[in-house]
C-alpha cells in the first residue's frame, strides 16, 4: 500500500499496545500500524459477542485500563 519505510512504534505505544485488552471479552490485539497522519493504531479484535461491538459499552474503559493498570510480570 505505502512505499514509506516501515517504522517501529515508539516505546510508549508498544507498552500501550501490549497492555490494551477489552474489559468485556477475551480480545486479542492485531498488528500495530501507522496511518497517513503518522498516528499509531493497534486493532483490538473483539469476540463476536462482545457488547463493545454493537456500541452497548464504551471503549473508553479499555484505553484507560491499558494506560493505568500496573505492569504484570
Ligand atoms: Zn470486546
Amino acid at each position: 500500500m505505502s512505499n514509506r519505510p516501515k517504522l517501529t512504534p515508539p516505546p510508549e505505544f508498544r507498552r500501550y499496545a501490549k497492555r490494551v485488552r477489552c474489559t468485556d471479552c477475551n480480545s486479542e490485539t492485531g498488528r500495530p500500524r501507522r496511518d497517513e497522519h503518522g498516528i499509531w493504531h493497534v486493532p483490538l479484535l473483539h469476540d463476536p459477542w462482545c457488547p463493545v461491538l454493537n456500541g452497548q459499552v464504551s471503549t473508553l474503559d479499555i484505553h484507560t485500563h491499558a494506560l493505568t493498570r500496573k505492569e504484570t510480570a
